[in-house]
C-alpha cells in the first residue's frame, strides 16, 4: 500500500471518511461516537497517539457549540422580544445538547484534517491492524 501523505480531500472527510481515499468510514460500525484507528485501504492513521481526538472534543465542539449557542440565543431574542429569558437559555440549551451529540464525530473530522495539514503524517506513520 502506498503511504498516505499529502493532499486532503475534504468531501470524504465531512461524510465522515477516509481523508485519503475516501472509501473506509472513519466511525466503527453500527457507533455514532467511535472513530477506528486507521484505514485498511491507504493505512492512513486515524487515531495517531491515545487520547488524540480529546482536542477535538475541547476546541472544535465547544468553538462551535458557543458559537451555535450565542447565534440561536440572539435570534430567539431577535424573532421574540417577549419571551422570557428563561425560556430561550431553556430552548437554546436543548438545542445545544441535541446539536452537541450530533457534532461529536464531525468535530473529530474537523480535528483529524485540521492536524493533517499541520502535521502530515510521514512514512512512518502507517496504520497496521492489531490482531
Ligand atoms: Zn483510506
Amino acid at each position: 500500500m502506498a503511504t498516505p501523505q499529502g493532499k486532503l480531500k475534504l468531501l470524504p472527510l465531512m461524510r465522515l471518511h477516509c481523508p485519503y481515499c475516501g472509501s473506509t468510514p472513519l466511525r466503527t460500525e453500527g457507533s455514532w461516537f467511535y472513530f477506528r484507528t486507521g484505514c485498511k485501504v491507504c493505512d492512513y492513521v486515524y487515531e495517531r497517539e491515545p487520547g488524540y481526538f480529546t482536542g477535538a472534543s475541547w476546541m472544535v465542539s465547544y468553538a462551535a457549540l458557543a458559537l451555535f449557542g450565542c447565534g440561536f440565543g440572539a435570534l430567539l431574542l431577535y424573532r421574540l422580544p417577549d419571551l422570557d429569558a428563561m425560556w430561550i437559555a431553556a430552548i437554546v440549551s436543548v438545542f445545544l445538547i441535541v446539536f452537541g451529540l450530533w457534532f461529536v464525530p464531525y468535530s473529530m473530522a474537523i480535528w483529524l484534517g485540521f492536524d493533517h495539514i499541520v502535521h502530515p503524517l510521514t512514512p512512518a506513520d502507517r496504520y497496521v491492524e492489531k490482531k
